[in-house]
């Protein structure tokens, strides 16, 4: 029999916010819900008033039937899942600056709110426009495959690791081509990932390449869809040649077979 102490409950409740990179005009909002022993994603679904498929795929998760105490999971504030509960004191400019979102925005959710006259314990809705369109900006997005090869891990949580790309084995020396028009941000040795290059497309979307064997751009560079731009190896963490591909959208990691076409 498990109890559930106030603690945990507090814990379960806690709203974190973080702001993105600054590809976004202004910082969105992000409620984290840190998963605990027992739970499951349809309890936590429910008690935010979310759905398991709109947390399964916002959080990008392989199997939503899978998830592990201390994982971190991101509720959709779009689906009707953040919120915030007014504690004594508050007013809603405070809620505006601690949340990272707009006093007009806060207004707009909450359509009726007397800012005069707020009452504690109540719960209110926090504007999540910036998020819903980062998301839909992602839905767009097609990228052509980087380098011809075996897909050798998918991205998602490993051996309670979260593996944020795509991993295709291919031979050494393989071309990877930009799987989209862009410019090159950065290019070097980064850690485990090695060899490494980094490519902004816009509108807040990354890719990035790691474990290269050679390097054929330059930071700054315009690159064209299909135009070489790293060889491929095994340089840093890595057990064989292959390519590790990330995408990020607004600095956070998707599946990449979500956008390859
Ligand atoms: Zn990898």
């Amino acid at each position: 029999m498990r109890k559930i102490s106030l603690g945990s409950v507090m814990v379960a409740v806690l709203v974190a916010v973080v702001a993105f990179a600054p590809t976004l005009p202004a910082a969105a909002t992000v409620v984290f819900y840190t998963v605990q022993k027992g739970d499951t994603l349809s309890a936590i679904a429910q008690r935010y008033g979310s759905t398991v498929t709109a947390l399964a795929r916002f959080n990008n998760l392989v199997n939503p039937n899978l998830i592990m105490p201390g994982q971190r999971l991101e509720i959709p504030d779009g689906d009707g899942g953040a919120t915030y509960t007014i504690k004594p004191g508050d007013t809603l400019w405070d809620i505006s600056q601690r949340q990272g979102v707009s006093l007009a925005g806060l207004k707009e959710v909450n359509p009726g709110i007397d800012p005069k006259c707020l009452t504690v314990g109540s719960t209110i809705k926090l504007p999540g426009t910036e998020r819903i369109l980062a998301s839909r900006q992602a839905a767009n997005i097609a990228l052509a495959w980087p380098v011809t090869g075996r897909i050798s891990s998918v991205f998602g949580w490993r051996k309670g690791r979260m593996h944020q790309g795509l991993d295709i084995a291919a031979s050494s020396g393989e071309m990877i081509t930009a799987p989209a028009p862009g410019q090159v941000v950065t290019v070097g040795w980064y850690g485990g990932y090695g060899q490494r290059i980094i490519i902004d497309h816009g509108r807040g979307i990354r890719t990035l390449y790691a474990h290269c064997s050679a390097i054929l751009v330059k930071p700054g560079e315009q690159v064209r869809t299909g135009q070489g731009i790293a060889r491929v190896g095994t340089t840093g963490n890595s057990t064989g040649p292959h390519l590790h591909f990330e995408v990020h959208v607004n600095g956070r990691p998707y599946d990449p077979l979500q956008f390859l076409r």
